[in-house]
């Protein structure tokens, strides 16, 4: 039974409505009941989760897939090991030897129930296998929710670096069954909250004033404990507000032609981090010090103030974020290997640095390489 609070929500994605769906208890019968009522032409549905979600979602989904399914139809599953390590050629070569010898076709359907690990995978093998076939998102965590599940980003990761081979596919559906944070860690919880207070610094400041006052309610409403409506409401909120920016920037700019480079904020110089500190480090925290120090650059070059700044970390110390590296860690970090991290960043165009900057609370400019010089940058990659 779906308990309808709030309603679920619709977002639609590159012109195309009803891609988004976005409520509570979805994978008790609602996401079933939606795939096999609105995708057509498929014969065989695969579920491929990773194994800390299979124990706790997987009997769910595949009753209410077993349950709704019409003659004819197949339903088969397939559960990877858990981590960034499964994103590799191997996987996506055994999930491939796995639907040949299963007779899959073109009539084939693949679920990505996880996070953006398994997101990114079943993509990848989706565009590429029988030169492409539909898949829909189950993102089960606050970032595959808010960012990786939205766009249409496919990828694995290669010895020479994170999601160097992928493609741009997009995914038929995405539900996002709330109830399923219960069981994220926390530390999980504050990574994808990073990408939400990214998205509310660039472009909502009434979402950034909410995620300010709201963080009881909203922390209530994950784990689900002595939550009340309007914490339900609110998370649900918060989550629908970015995915909705997400989905509009993307339609916007699908292949990161300009306007997608928005969503950067925080990752020229929270990407350069990550590079040398995950995966101790997780993606959100590096980008959370990203922000700060892509802000402090801003204010160098007197685009912004000191005020939203310390409205930002506070923002993100609310959901235990870094904002400063500690003594330790910037001790390891060359200043010269984040520079050159950053230069390579695929995301550049040709050599050219391109710094989202802040400009105020909902607000940013974009800079070029040419107008920020490299002392500029160093400056701010220094702890304080
Ligand atoms: P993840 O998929 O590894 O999930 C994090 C951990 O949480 C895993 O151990 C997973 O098993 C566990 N987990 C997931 N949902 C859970 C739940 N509901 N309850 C309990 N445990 C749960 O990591 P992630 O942060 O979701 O995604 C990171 C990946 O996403 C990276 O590979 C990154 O490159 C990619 N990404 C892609 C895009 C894109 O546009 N395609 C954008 C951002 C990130
Ligand atoms: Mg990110």
């Amino acid at each position: 039974m779906v308990v309808e609070v709030p309603k679920v929500e619709i977002i639609s994605v590159l012109n195309q409505s009803d891609v988004i769906h976005i409520g509570y208890n979805l994978i008790q019968d609602y996401i079933a009941q939606n795939i096999v009522s609105s995708i057509n032409n498929v014969s065989n549905y695969i579920v491929i989760t990773d194994s800390n979600l299979a124990p706790l979602y997987l009997e769910n989904l595949i009753s209410s897939l077993k349950h709704h399914l019409v003659h004819g139809q197949r339903l088969l599953v397939r559960t990877l090991a858990c981590g960034e390590k499964s994103k590799c050629r191997q996987a996506k070569t055994d999930i491939e030897d796995y639907l040949l010898s299963e007779s899959c076709t073109r009539d084939t359907c693949l679920v990505a129930l996880g996070g953006g690990v398994v997101g990114d995978l079943v993509g990848y093998v989706a565009s590429t296998f029988m030169r492409g076939i539909p898949y829909i998102q189950i993102p089960t965590t606050l970032l595959s929710m808010v960012d990786s599940s939205i766009g249409g980003k496919t990828a694995i990761d290669t010895p020479h670096g994170k999601n160097l081979i992928g493609t741009f596919w997009q995914p038929k559906r995405i539900y996002m069954d709330l109830s399923v944070l219960q069981t994220l860690p926390r530390r999980e919880i504050s990574n994808g909250m990073a990408e939400i207070i990214k998205t509310a610094a660039i472009s909502n400041k009434h979402l950034f004033d909410e995620l300010s006052r709201g963080k009881e309610s909203i922390y209530a409403a994950i784990s689900t404990t002595n939550c009340t409506d309007p914490d339900r409401q609110l998370l649900a909120k918060v989550i629908c507000t970015t995915a909705k920016f997400k989905a509009n920037v993307v339609t916007l700019d699908e292949r990161e032609g300009g306007l997608r480079g928005l969503l950067n904020f925080g990752h020229s110089i929270g990407h350069a981090l990550e590079a040398i500190l995950s995966p101790l480090w997780l993606h959100g925290e590096c980008v959370s010090i990203g922000m700060i120090m892509e802000a402090r650059l801003a204010c160098t070059l007197g685009h912004c103030t000191i005020e939203p700044i310390d409205k930002l970390i506070d923002c993100l110390k609310l959901y235990d974020l870094p904002t400063v590296l500690d003594i330790e860690t910037s001790n390891k970090l060359e200043l010269d290997q984040v520079m050159n991290i950053m230069k390579t960043d695929k995301k550049n165009k040709g050599a050219q640095k391109r710094i989202v900057l802040l400009s105020e609370i909902g607000n940013t400019v974009e800079k070029k390489a040419s107008d920020v010089s490299n002392h500029e940058i160093e400056n701010v990659l220094k702890p304080y």
